[in-house]
């Protein structure tokens, strides 16, 4: 392990990230990010990763899949494409998975076919898993997978055959279970948990210091995946993407849990405003 290609993450790095629209800017210039989530069991999971994104700086968001109408209902700004990620246009970045359940198979291939940056996260990690890395070798465009241990074991089962690794032993070597697994798939992963680290496949690391055990909260990592995706489709490099939105998340969870009290998923989605302004005063 080479400790000079680790980082931590500072408030100064993650405030010159983030996308502020510029003078001249329109909607498609601040990014349009596509969210293929949620299903008939698990339609909140939709609305988590729509709100993430939404709350992310992003100019549109689009969403693909069962719950357009919950979606709709609740985010009224949300733009709605039925079928999958092949038929929605002028989407610059996609984040497929949360709460996908069986759609998971065909938002996946449909979106990594695509031309356009790809974060994959829960149903299509367990999707990914099964196909292996060579699901992603024609791939051109970054792709970003944000497991947490459970999925990180599955992906590592998928990319050499053996049975999965026990979650706790890569919990307890997080970085060096980032970084086998960004070379295995040759993406950026963001291995999520009580430190979440995210690493290339270069070998190159950064640590997030903002993170809370309040955020171990159902539908917490949807909210972070949205949030993601929308930096990428701002533009954001994805280890950048990635980092940045490791740090709001993790900072939107401190506040919105101030006085150590629980928060549920939606109160991170709420806090991302002010972890913005603590980033950017
Ligand atoms: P998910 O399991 O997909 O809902 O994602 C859970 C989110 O909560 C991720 O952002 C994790 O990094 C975070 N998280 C889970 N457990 C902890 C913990 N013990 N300390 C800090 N953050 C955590
Ligand atoms: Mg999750």
């Amino acid at each position: 392990l080479s400790r000079a290609q680790v980082e931590v993450l500072q408030h100064a790095d993650v405030a010159a990230l983030l996308p502020v629209p510029a003078a001249e800017s329109d909607k498609y210039r601040r990014g349009v990010v596509g969210i293929a989530a949620g299903s008939a069991r698990y339609p909140g999971a939709a609305l988590l990763a729509v709100a993430g994104a939404l709350r992310g700086g992003a100019g549109a968001v689009r969403y693909v899949g069962t719950a357009a109408e919950e979606v709709v209902r609740r985010y009224p700004e949300t733009l709605v494409t039925e079928g999958g990620p092949a038929g929605a246009g002028r989407v610059q970045a996609w984040v497929v998975g949360p709460g996908s359940g069986e759609g998971a198979e065909r938002a996946l291939t449909e979106a990594l076919a695509g031309g356009v940056p790809v974060l994959v996260d829960a149903d299509g990690l367990t999707e990914l898993a099964r196909l292996g890395p060579d699901a992603l070798r024609e791939r051109t465009a970054p792709t970003v997978l944000t497991p947490h241990t459970g999925e990180a074991a599955r992906l590592l089962a998928g990319a050499d055959g053996g049975a999965p690794p026990a979650a706790d032993d890569l919990a307890a070597r997080r970085l060096d279970t980032a970084r086998r697994l960004a070379a295995a798939y040759r993406a950026t992963v963001l291995l999520k948990g009580s430190t979440t680290v995210v690493a290339e496949p270069t070998g190159e690391v950064r640590v997030n210091p903002t993170g809370t055990s309040w955020l171990a909260t159902a539908g917490s990592g949807d909210v972070l995946a949205g949030l993601t995706g929308s930096f990428l489709a701002a533009g954001l490099a994805p280890l950048d993407a990635a980092s940045a939105a490791a740090y709001l998340h993790g900072l939107a969870g401190r506040a919105a849990a101030h006085g150590e009290v629980p928060i549920a998923a939606l109160d991170i989605a709420r806090a991302l405003r002010a972890a913005w302004r603590t980033v950017r005063e």
